[in-house]
């Protein structure tokens, strides 16, 4: 049992900082402008971005994150799609944003191997709480 089992207040999944002098730091966010995920947790995974990817001075490859709100859009909504794709994560390789996204690897049943049979880019579309697959 995690802590979070224990209790039906689920402040702890979002909050807005806006005495941050970078705040809003995205535009278009359409709700409550969620910072929990501020440098997002799936920088090094695989995620369905959308980002850009450019080299930085020690020559290695990085995402830049600029137009995408995923991590911050409504406190529940940016929740449950890190903890979703935090599920089965998967090294990000360097590469360039894919169209379709990137599908989110989920459970097989009866524990085979992961499958990634689910809508392209898998984003919330709702604030409704996590369930378990
Ligand atoms: S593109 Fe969005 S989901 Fe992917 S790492 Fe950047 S902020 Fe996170």
């Amino acid at each position: 049992m995690q802590p979070k089992d224990t209790t039906q207040n689920e402040a702890f999944k979002g909050f807005t900082n806006t005495a941050c002098p970078f705040y809003p730091c995205h535009k278009g966010v359409e709700t409550e402008f969620n910072c929990l995920f501020c440098y997002c947790p799936l920088i090094a995974y695989e995620c369905p971005g959308p980002y850009k990817v450019f080299t930085d001075k020690n020559g290695l490859k990085r995402k830049d994150c600029s137009d995408c709100i995923l991590p911050h859009n409504g406190y529940l909504r940016s929740w449950n799609f890190i903890q979703k794709w935090l599920e089965r994560p998967v090294i990000w390789d360097g590469h360039e944003q894919t169209l379709p996204p990137v599908r989110r690897l989920r459970a097989a049943p009866g524990g085979a191997e992961p499958t990634d049979d689910q809508p392209a880019g898998d984003a919330p579309a709702t604030d409704e709480p996590a369930k378990a697959d």
